[in-house]
């Protein structure tokens, strides 16, 4: 998977489409990433102790990795990913701009 923790991305697919967030989590293995404050799902907190009232809260749900595109550090556009290997590293590289995506 070529996009990480810290990534900016745009939604592409769903309910938030065209909203972007910041990714704070990554599952590699199942092709997800989870998007800071972006796919939430409302849960029902169970109360605690009797006589408490259950809670509603908003979750985080991780999305496909195919719903979101890759925004640019350097040209601000949603773009798809290059790679560049130069002293025997490999760097991202936005395929609009040609710059590094650290
Ligand atoms: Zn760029």
């Amino acid at each position: 998977m070529n996009i990480k923790k810290g990534d900016l991305v745009l939604i592409r697919k769903g309910k938030d489409r065209g909203k972007t967030g910041k990714i704070i989590k990554a599952f590699p293995k199942e092709h997800k990433v989870l998007i800071d404050g972006l796919n939430l799902v409302k849960k029902t907190k169970k109360p605690r102790k009797e006589g408490e009232k259950g809670e509603i809260i908003s979750v985080a749900q991780p999305i496909p990795r195919a719903n979101v595109a890759l925004i640019c550090p350097s040209c601000k556009k949603p773009t798809k990913i290059n790679y560049r290997i130069e002293e025997e590293k490999k760097f991202r590289i936005c395929k609009k701009c040609g710059l590094k995506i650290p």
